[in-house]
């Protein structure tokens, strides 16, 4: 019996496996195969224009899917210097399937032609404008934490494709959801932030959501302030 043989034997009768067969002598192991399955952000992370909006008008994938009238996908210039994110649809939104509609988004419209910008703009006049979330939450309610994780593939997506030299986020909500901070609007505002989107790093000023500002008037003027500061990051890059 050879020493191989007998090796074999001792290790079969304390029921241990073949690892003990010389290097050489052993057939290769088995290289598993690659795993073809992707997980649904890499899905997501690889869609054009087109795929993305058709998965977002389709998707389940959360809660808020069975409540919804129509996903709220974004408006805008494709190639926009600018990028605008808001929280979620609001009724008039979900009805619609348009984001920021109604007194707030005739508000943020003017805000936007303040700094010589326009929805249906052309570069380098042009923005484009989504939400951290696609659905409506039921009677306006602020979104689940699993909601969010849920959607932010999409949003993800959308600056990925876009490339938007500055991204001007509205309202506390969605300021916390893109920069992973529970900080205060006030204590976020009047800065210049960075993200990282896609492999690029990307310019964000925070400020009021323009239903806030509609409530509270004395806060235009910090508002105006946030435009600016973003106009300048845009016109410095
Ligand atoms: Fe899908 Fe986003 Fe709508 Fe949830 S909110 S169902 S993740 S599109």
């Amino acid at each position: 019996m050879t020493l191989d043989e007998r090796r074999a034997r001792l290790w079969s009768a304390m029921g241990l496996g073949p690892e003990w067969i010389q290097r050489g002598t052993a057939a290769p192991a088995p290289v598993a195969a690659p795993t073809t399955t992707m997980t649904r952000s890499q899905r997501i992370a690889g869609m054009g224009w087109d795929e993305l909006e058709s998965s977002v008008s389709s998707c389940t994938a959360c809660p808020l899917a069975p409540s919804r009238q129509r996903t709220v996908f974004g408006v805008g210039h494709r190639a926009a210097r600018w990028m605008l994110v808001g929280e979620a649809p609001g009724a008039e939104e979900d009805a619609r399937g348009e984001p920021f509609v109604g007194q707030a988004g005739r508000l943020l419209d003017n805000m936007l032609a303040a700094v010589g910008l326009a929805r249906d703009g052309n570069p380098p006049a042009s923005v484009y404008i989504a939400n951290v979330l696609k659905c409506r939450p039921p009677g306006n309610r602020n979104p689940a934490p699993e909601e969010v994780a849920c959607c932010e593939p999409f949003l993800q997506r959308q600056i990925a494709l876009v490339q938007p030299q500055l991204i001007l986020v509205m309202g506390r909500f969605a300021a916390q959801s893109l920069l992973g901070t529970d900080a205060s609007i006030a204590s976020l505002r009047g800065r210049v932030h960075t993200i990282e989107a896609a492999g690029r790093r990307v310019a964000v000023v925070v400020t009021y959501h323009p239903a806030y500002l509609l409530r509270n008037l004395a806060d235009k003027a910090k508002s105006w302030a946030d435009l600016c500061l973003a106009r300048d990051v845009v016109e410095r890059a």
